[in-house]
Parts: structure tokens; C-alpha cells; sequence
């Protein structure tokens, strides 16, 4: 089976458009952007494009390279004392000059969308309800769910353990009851460990997960991208040693190919994360009628 982030996430953006035209006060999120990083740029506008699509407000703050700290927590304190801005987003990286921790700190949990916040971040590790979970990992939750992939009691190892991806997807896998394991840089004997795990979730960068050393019939979720030598977008599962996408399918019980897996289903979660109400209404209506 192939994990069609796409093509959920289309569907999860529909639904919030049709919540949100009911809405009297519509969601508006900020995100703001220091420096001119050429990634985070195009994340930044395609965040605002989808925003503007589905009927929530956005409003993109640019700050040059150079500004000062305090002045990008100026800004930050501006939008948490602004009635009518309901997310704010701080792209992420920040210039080497600026300390991540301080701004982070600056954002008000109630409008962390993101859920970069210690306030947040430690209620999701207490197991106790964030005002807003990470979006990544939140968007892979919701496409397993859709796909019917079993969490529970099922042995997950997640590759990679940075603060917006690994780390709050083993918090969110146990509560799920999954059995975790994390993995980094400095683990030893990786592929053993892939070959144990029923479900494999790899947030690297780098071409790292040999798909042929897997155990036979595992679920495996790509979050990683790059590019290849042809400058073509690429993910963390290495396929080259299958024959061709049949003998894929054959073999594993789900994956999510990059581009149009996990990536999409990202930009669907903030949305969701930017909606001012509980979502499970909006997935258990895609639920019952399905992609079409
Ligand atoms: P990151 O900060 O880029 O860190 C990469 C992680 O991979 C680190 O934990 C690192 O270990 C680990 N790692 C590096 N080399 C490794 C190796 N040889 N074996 C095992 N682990 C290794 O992480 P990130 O921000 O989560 O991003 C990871 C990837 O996901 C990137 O390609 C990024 O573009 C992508 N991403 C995609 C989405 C999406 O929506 N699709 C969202 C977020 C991120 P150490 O901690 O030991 O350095």
C-alpha cells in the first residue's frame, strides 16, 4: 500500500475549508521569517499559499538577516498581545546570532502552533494534552490512521531525534502504546535494529534505510528529504535493490514515497493545528467517505 499523503492532505484541506467559511472570526496565522534562506523562504509562501486557499488569514513577517534578538522577541510579543492573530510560526532555522531558546520561549503556548513551546512540548512528554501538537509528527499519526496501520503494541524505530520530529513522535507513538526505540548518529548497529521494528519512521536527511533489509511485511514512513545526484527530491528509503514498484508493494505492508507522503501531510497538520476547534470531527468524516 502506498501512504497517499497527498491526496489526504487534499481532502483534510477541503474539509477545513468548508469548516472554516462557517466560521465568524477566521483563523489567522503569522509566520515570521528572519534572513533570506532560500528553503525557508519557499516553506514560508507555500505555508501563506495554502492558508489563503482555505480561507484562513496569514500574514508573513520578513526580518533581515541582521536583526537583532530582541527585536524578533519585540515582534513575537506584538502578535501574542494582537486579539486577532490565533497561530504564530517562527521559521526555523534562525541566524546563528539569534538564540533559538529565548524565542521559542518568547511564543505564547496558546498560539504555538507549531508546538515548539517548553509549556507544550513538556505537556506532550507529561502525556498530558498540549494546546497544539508538532505538526509532523501529528500529520504521520493521522495518515496511518486513515490507512488503517495498527499502532498498538507494534515495535516502531525512529530514525533521527531532532525537537521537531523524533523526539515528539516517540512522545506521541507512546501514548499510542507502540513499543519505541529512537536512533541517531551515534547508534551502533542501525540495520539490526531496522530489521527488528514493525514500523520504521526515518526523519535523517540521507539515503539511509536499505528497504531490501527490512523486516518483510513493515510499514515504513519517510520523512527525510534531499536531493539526489540529479537534483531530484528524494527521501530516506533506499529501493534501488527492488526491481521495480510491484515487487515494493509485495513485499512491504505500507511506505509513503517523497515527494507527496509525510511532506503534504505537514502543511495539513499546521492547518489543522491553525483550525480554532478539535479537528477529530473533519477525520472522522474523511474517514467514512474516503479520498474521492
Ligand atoms: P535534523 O535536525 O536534520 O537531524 C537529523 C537527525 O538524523 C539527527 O538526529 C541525526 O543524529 C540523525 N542522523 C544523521 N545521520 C545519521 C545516521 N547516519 N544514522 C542515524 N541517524 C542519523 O532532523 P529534522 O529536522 O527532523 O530533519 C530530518 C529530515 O527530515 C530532513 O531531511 C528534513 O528536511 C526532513 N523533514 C521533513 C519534514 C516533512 O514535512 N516532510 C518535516 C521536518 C523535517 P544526531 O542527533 O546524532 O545528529
Amino acid at each position: 500500500m502506498i501512504l497517499d499523503g497527498k491526496a489526504l492532505s487534499k481532502k483534510i484541506l477541503e474539509e477545513i475549508k468548508i469548516e472554516v467559511q462557517k466560521l465568524d472570526k477566521k483563523p489567522h496565522l503569522a509566520v515570521i521569517l528572519v534572513g533570506d534562506d532560500t528553503a525557508s523562504r519557499i516553506y514560508v509562501n507555500n505555508k501563506k499559499k495554502t492558508a489563503l486557499n482555505i480561507g484562513i488569514n496569514s500574514t508573513v513577517i520578513e526580518l533581515p538577516e541582521d536583526t537583532k534578538e530582541e527585536v524578533l522577541i519585540e515582534h513575537i510579543k506584538k502578535l501574542n498581545n494582537d486579539d486577532d492573530i490565533t497561530g504564530i510560526l517562527v521559521q526555523m532555522p534562525l541566524p546563528k546570532h539569534i538564540n533559538k531558546d529565548n524565542v521559542v520561549c518568547a511564543i505564547d503556548p496558546k498560539k504555538d502552533v507549531d508546538c515548539f513551546t517548553p509549556e507544550n512540548v513538556g505537556k506532550l512528554a507529561l502525556g498530558m494534552k498540549p494546546y497544539f501538537y508538532p505538526v509532523t509528527p501529528q500529520g504521520i499519526l493521522i495518515m496511518l490512521d486513515y490507512y488503517g496501520i495498527q499502532i498498538e503494541g507494534r515495535h516502531v524505530v525512529v530514525i533521527g531525534r531532532s525537537n521537531i520530529v523524533g523526539k515528539p513522535m516517540v512522545q506521541m507513538l507512546l501514548q499510542r502504546n507502540a513499543t519505541v526505540t529512537i536512533c541517531h548518529s551515534q547508534t551502533k548497529n542501525l540495520d539490526d535494529i531496522i530489521k527488528t521494528a514493525d514500523i520504521i519512521i526515518s526523519a535523517v536527511g540521507k539515503k539511509i534505510v536499505r528497504c531490501k533489509m527490512v523486516k518483510y511485511k513493515s510499514v515504513l514512513v519517510d520523512v527525510g528529504i534531499s536531493r539526489d545526484a540529479n537534483g531530484k527530491l528524494t527521501g530516506d528509503l533506499n529501493f534501488s535493490d527492488f526491481k521495480d514498484i510491484n515487487e515494493i508493494l509485495d513485499f512491504v505492508e505500507a511506505f509513503s514515497p517523497v515527494p507527496g507522503g509525510v511532506g503534504p501531510m505537514t502543511i495539513a497538520s499546521l492547518m489543522l493545528n491553525t483550525l480554532l476547534f478539535e479537528h477529530t470531527g473533519i477525520l472522522r468524516r474523511i474517514a467514512k467517505s474516503g479520498l474521492e
